[in-house]
């Protein structure tokens, strides 16, 4: 099963591609957590990427294809995995289709998650993980059982994005109208895009998105 989560910065793609990833048993590829990866290692390739995420530009779109193309390849990705945050250009989705072409197989569902543009900033200036397992969380909307205790994993020890301030958010969605929102129709014409709602509370927008995926909708 290969799907593609689709939608602007602070849609929910991690939220809920963690869930599938959990309901599925594929794995979720995270473009930007990879990015984010080589920045700490502070590899030649993480410090382009620190100062692209760090403007909310996008980075290159051959760096991006060969990265998911080396990850496809990893024997956890057997039975399918979901993409959170790529494809982000036509390039990218044109790139990405002849990659699995090549390998025999295609994309299962496009899922667009449809949000307010209002909500986005709110969404992302809350949004904070928890620095030992990465589970997610927002200052509102997804907030710990226990206070200041990661419900996964009992750590106490949080982190939030640098690029998650208000700025650097308007330039992604800049990026995100300009660039990626083109590849809506671009699915949409191959009859693969199916559209979930965004703003519905994280637990029934999980369920949306395993209706489709189990053929349900
Ligand atoms: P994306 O990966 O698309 O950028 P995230 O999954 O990281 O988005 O979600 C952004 C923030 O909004 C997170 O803090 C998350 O907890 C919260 N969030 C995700 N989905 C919802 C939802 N349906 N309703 C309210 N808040 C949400
Ligand atoms: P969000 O979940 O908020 O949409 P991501 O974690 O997916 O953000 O991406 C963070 C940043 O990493 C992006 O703003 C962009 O600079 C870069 N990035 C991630 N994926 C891609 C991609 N497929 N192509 C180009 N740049 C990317
Ligand atoms: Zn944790």
């Amino acid at each position: 099963m290969n799907i593609i989560l689709l939608g602007p910065p602070g849609a929910g793609k991690g939220t809920q591609a963690k869930r599938l990833e959990q309901a599925f048993a594929i794995p979720q590829l995270s473009t930007g957590d990879m990015l984010r990866a080589a920045v700490k290692s502070g590899s030649d390739l993480g410090q382009q990427a620190k100062r692209v995420m760090d403007a909310g530009e996008l980075m290159p779109d051959d760096l991006m294809v060969q990265m998911i193309e080396d990850r496809i390849q990893q024997p956890d990705c057997a039975n399918g995995f979901i993409l959170d945050g790529f494809p982000r250009t036509t390039e990218q989705a044109r790139a990405l289709d002849e990659m699995l072409a090549r390998r025999g197989t295609k994309l299962d569902h496009v899922i667009e998650l449809a949000v307010d543009e209002e909500a986005l900033v709110e969404r992302i200036t809350g949004r904070y993980s928890c620095a030992n397992c990465g589970a997610g969380y927002h200052d509102k909307y997804q907030t710990p059982k226990t206070e200041g205790v990661c419900d996964a994993c009992g750590s106490t020890e949080f982190k939030r994005r640098e690029d998650d301030n208000e700025d650097t958010v308007r330039a992604r969605l800049k990026a995100y109208h300009d660039q990626t929102a083109p590849i809506l129709p671009y699915y949409r014409d191959q009859g693969i895009l199916q559209k979930v709602d965004g703003m519905a509370d994280i637990d029934e927008v999980t369920r949306q998105i395993q209706a489709i995926v189990e053929g349900k909708r």
